[in-house]
């Protein structure tokens, strides 16, 4: 018997609580690990309210990331003793995930966990960090170097905001913030924001174009945010969109893109190769200040989790939740 948050949805309604599973009740899979840490993301937030249908079957364990030690393997690149980390793959959503003791997974879901990281630091990153680094790899490949001027980061004390802000400081960016919560602003200048602004100023419908400003972007937030960053993308700029915190809907026009070449590139960190996973956690390894990433993360118990899911939805959490499933 072991510990999970699990998910129910029947007669009596949709509910997350902190229960007993049994090793006889997992999915199947070549790899069973014993899990250390996990995380909360936004989409677990989304899983354990029942506020959008991220969950396909249930009863259903969340959780989109783990990391932890493997128990038992069938699978030809781990063994037993072996540390390892999962990001996304259906994970938490199709198939029982890390907001538990233990897992049972496809190996081929799993990357090492990096020398540079303990769990858990890895899950301090977790997706919402990984996608942020996937974000910076993707604004560089479109070209969008230091040079070329200032960049902007959307939701910036969230999870994916924060290591964004943290990532492309290092890099030597000039970082401008948006953030709806001014309180944070002293959070947001010690990741290595050079400005933080109002939400406000992009969270109204806004015209085609405006000034050009920014050399790229990372946007977790959508909607007129999404629609407005573009509009104010100068020529050749990239922007590169992850997220849904403020919509789902894009009400632009095509002006950035046929006007100024302006490039909207999506990131999705959940089906993404293994190859650029791998790519994105050495890069993590190599550039991420170990001590900036303790400053964006706190603690929490296993058996405290549910509450968290409405507080994602709400916006009220600040950088990440890290989660010691042995508490
Ligand atoms: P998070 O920690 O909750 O951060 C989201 C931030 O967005 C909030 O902290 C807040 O920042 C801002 N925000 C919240 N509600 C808003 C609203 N209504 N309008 C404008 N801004 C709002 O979540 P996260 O884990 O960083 O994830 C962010 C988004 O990225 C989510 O939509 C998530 O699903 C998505 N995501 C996608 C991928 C992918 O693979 N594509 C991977 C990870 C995450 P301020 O308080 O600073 O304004």
């Amino acid at each position: 018997m072991f510990k999970a948050v699990k998910i129910e949805k029947d007669d009596a309604g949709y509910r997350a609580e902190y229960a007993d599973v049994t090793q006889e009740q997992l999915p199947e899979g070549d790899v069973t690990v014993r899990i250390s840490h996990s995380t909360l993301n936004y989409k677990d937030g989304l899983a354990i309210t029942g506020k959008s249908p991220v969950v396909r079957h249930f009863p259903m364990v969340p959780g989109i990331d783990f990391a932890g030690e493997v128990t038992e393997s069938s699978h030809p690149d781990y063994q037993a003793g072996d540390w390892v980390v999962l990001n996304g793959w259906g994970v938490g959503e199709k198939h029982w995930g890390g907001l538990a003791q233990y897992a049972r997974v496809s190996g081929d879901w799993l990357v090492p966990l990096p020398e540079a990281f303990s769990s858990r630091q890895a899950m301090a990153i977790g997706t919402a960090g990984y996608t942020a680094m996937l974000c910076v790899m993707k604004l560089a490949s479109l070209g969008v170097t230091p040079e070329k001027g200032e960049v902007l980061v959307t939701g910036a004390a969230g999870g994916v905001g924060s290591v964004a802000i943290a990532l492309l400081a290092q890099r030597g960016y000039d970082v401008v913030a948006v953030s709806g919560r001014p309180e944070n602003t002293d959070y947001l200048l010690s990741l290595g924001a050079k400005e933080v602004v109002g939400r406000e100023l992009f969270s109204e419908p806004g015209k085609p174009l405006g000034k050009e400003r920014w050399a790229g972007a990372v946007d977790v937030v959508g909607g007129h945010t999404l629609a407005n960053v573009c509009a104010t993308t100068k020529y050749g700029g990239a922007v590169a969109a992850c997220g849904l915190a403020g919509g789902m809907e894009l009400p632009a026009t095509v002006a950035p893109f046929i006007l100024r070449g302006v490039t909207l590139a999506g990131v999705d960190s959940v089906m993404c190769p293994k190859a650029e996973r791998l790519q994105a956690w050495q890069l993590l390894a190599n550039e991420l200040d170990a001590d900036k990433l303790e400053s964006i993360c706190e603690e929490i118990g296993l058996s405290e989790v549910v509450p968290y899911g409405e507080a994602f939805l709400k916006g009220e959490v600040k950088g990440r939740l890290v989660v010691d499933v042995n508490r």
